[in-house]
């Protein structure tokens, strides 16, 4: 188990589409930090809560290993490492505890356009590429359908074209780029939003009342904000 500490540490993208509004969410909740040369870590000055700037990829496992106490990353990908983990066996690690209104955005899947879509029957016998393998593994086996999963870890809206898939289950906001690449959004699996990740236990130590104090923060100003 990680060893007692009496500061907190937040994890939040460094770079990327929930950096800007994780950092100005929790300055609204009144932190601040000393800024620092490296702005890897970031030293809090008002509250002992520390800043870890890093992939959002990385934010479940810091969490899950002890070394992150809070992290804002999406929700796709807070459940896509979850169900990894629990496809092989391992316990819960981190949960959502809040939602927090930015960062939306559906997993999705998408087909050619010239598909007629009847529904998931049609996708029997069919590769499907995502970087969400756990989540559309899952969803598949909730509905009995025996598709192949295609793990990319980038440009999965190419790969109908390339022909390495027949479709694709990927994040749409607007769906732009569907579009771009002649495909038409189906099927939804997962309705997405940054949230705050926690562990599924609470430390026993300094850490417990600061996290307390950082979620009333935090609900007040979220409330304020909608
Ligand atoms: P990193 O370098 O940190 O790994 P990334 O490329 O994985 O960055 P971003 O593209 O910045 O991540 O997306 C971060 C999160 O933003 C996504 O996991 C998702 O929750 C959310 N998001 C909202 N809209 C979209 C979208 N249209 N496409 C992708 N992600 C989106
Ligand atoms: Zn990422």
């Amino acid at each position: 188990t990680a060893p007692a500490r009496d500061r907190l540490r937040i994890a939040i993208q460094k770079n990327g589409r929930l950096a800007e509004p994780a950092r100005s969410l929790l300055t609204a909740c009144g932190l601040s930090w000393r800024q620092s040369r490296d702005k890897l870590f970031c030293y809090g000055e008002s509250l002992p809560v520390d800043l870890l700037l890093v992939r959002d990829d990385d934010i479940p496992g810091l969490i899950a290993d002890g070394v992150c106490d809070f992290g804002i990353v999406g929700r796709n990908e807070l459940d896509e490492q979850g169900a990894a983990r629990r496809r092989i066996g391992l316990p819960d690690a981190y949960q959502a505890l809040r939602g927090l209104n930015f960062g939306q955005c559906r997993l999705m899947l998408a087909v050619p356009e010239e598909w007629e879509w009847s529904g998931v029957e049609q996708l029997a016998g069919k590769r499907i590429a995502t970087s969400y393998p756990a989540i559309l593994a899952d969803w598949l086996a909730a509905r009995g359908v025996d598709a192949q999963v295609v793990e990319l870890s980038g440009s999965v809206e190419i790969a109908p074209r390339l022909g390495t898939a027949d479709l694709i289950c990927d994040l749409v906001s607007s769906g732009a780029t569907l579009a771009a690449n002649q495909l038409k959004p189906v099927e939804t699996l997962l309705e997405s939003e940054a949230v705050l990740a926690g562990p599924v236990k609470t430390p026993d130590d300094a850490r417990a009342g600061l996290m307390a104090m950082l979620l009333r923060r935090l609900d007040g100003v979220v409330k304020v904000r909608d």
